[in-house]
């Protein structure tokens, strides 16, 4: 019955355009890139369209406001959620997705420079404890989990325990994909969330904004799942028994949905010292792995009801395969497209904004 509760003019595949504000370094240069209305912007004379696009003098709670709101909202109704930051490496998409641990440790303010996920798990836990004081007679349990990894050279780390190297993909008896011995953490609060995500990017952090860092190369996955219980006494139920003479019971029922945030490896074509052979392995395989994943994010926004899972290009990488579960089915994504507004990263951009209209 999730498809009766969200509006059914939000569209399974949402693209937004962010272009960060020129760093010191760059000011002075030509601007190339300029927002021209909520949903269009230029590039030297060609216009580009997508569902929204926010300039430099856009804040971190506007861009929460337009991707992280909808996210919770429907996370809340049952659907599985995603976000993927997409872009080359220094065009914001961490900062867009986390934003400085400092501010996330600070607490939560509307003001900080905080990215959009504390944001999002700020909204949720506020939404959970609202939910669970309006269940009039119905009494809800939430519990969540989560996990968080990184995608490096084609293996899954594990950022919450890093002597942990080269995961396995699985499948349960239900046939739920897992990572194998991937650290679980349950999570009952907001402050719980922040630890897991502070602790998580550290060990990430190998120096982070070099075109030739690691960071530079791995894509990053912090995942979380709510379960949900409802124990309701069903009237329909109520009535049944009541003509039976049974005393009526209460039923439960359950919930799980999944939410996905992904920061992925930069999108360079052309990373400096790919000629070191190390290099040009990792970004061989970044490339590839970004191309596959423009392709099933292309297939999803196609009609997706005429499509099983077997259909699905998921086992075509790592990373398509882990995004499985919270791609699949009825699922909401967002993808944010991250630019610069200099012309020394015009080829770039444009790159970028390509994989936006092509997911489209
Ligand atoms: P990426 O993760 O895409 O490699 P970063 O998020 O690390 O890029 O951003 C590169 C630099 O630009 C960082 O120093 C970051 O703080 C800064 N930056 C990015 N986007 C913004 C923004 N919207 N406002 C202010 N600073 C930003
Ligand atoms: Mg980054």
């Amino acid at each position: 019955d999730q498809s009766a509760v969200v509006a059914p003019s939000d569209p399974s595949v949402k693209v937004v355009v962010r272009i960060r504000p020129a760093s010191w370094r760059e000011r002075g240069q030509d601007r190339t890139v300029r927002k021209v209305s909520v949903n269009s912007l230029s590039v030297g004379e060609r216009s580009f369209g997508f569902d929204s696009v926010v300039d430099t003098s856009s804040t971190q709670e506007d861009i929460f406001q337009l991707v992280g709101v909808p996210l919770v909202k429907n996370s809340l109704a049952g659907f599985n959620t995603s976000i993927l930051a997409y872009g080359q490496t220094g065009s914001g998409k961490t900062y867009t997705m986390w934003g400085p641990p400092s501010a996330m440790l600070e607490g939560h303010s509307a003001s900080s420079n905080q990215g959009i996920v504390p944001r999002i798990f700020h909204m949720l836990f506020e939404e959970f404890d609202r939910e669970q004081q309006n269940s009039d007679g119905k009494q809800i349990n939430f519990q969540c989990r989560c996990s968080f990894l990184e995608i490096y050279n084609g293996q899954i780390g594990d950022l919450l325990d890093p002597t942990q190297r080269n995961l396995q993909i699985n499948d349960d008896t239900k046939n739920v994909l897992f990572v194998e011995n991937l650290t679980e953490e349950y999570v009952n609060n907001y402050d719980d969330v922040t630890q897991v995500l502070v602790k998580g990017l550290s060990n990430r952090k190998v120096g982070a904004t070099s075109v030739n860092s690691k960071s530079s190369r791995s894509h990053i996955i912090f995942n979380f799942v709510v379960e949900s219980w409802c124990k309701c006494v069903d009237a329909h139920l109520v009535l049944q028994n009541d003509l039976q003479g049974n005393s009526s019971k209460s039923i439960s029922r359950s919930k799980i949905s999944r939410i996905s945030l992904i920061d992925l490896a930069g999108s360079d074509r052309n990373k400096l010292d790919d000629a070191n052979k190390q290099c040009a392995k990792e970004s061989k395989s970044v490339k590839k792995s970004l191309s596959q994943l423009g392709h099933l994010v292309r297939i999803l926004g196609e009609n997706k009801q005429s499509r099983g899972p077997k259909d699905m290009p998921y086992q075509s990488s790592c990373l398509t395969h882990l995004l499985q579960e919270s791609l699949g089915g009825n699922a909401k994504l967002s993808v944010i497209c991250a630019i610069s507004p200099v012309e020394k990263c015009l080829s770039e951009t444009l790159s970028t904004l390509r994989f936006g209209l092509r997911v489209k």
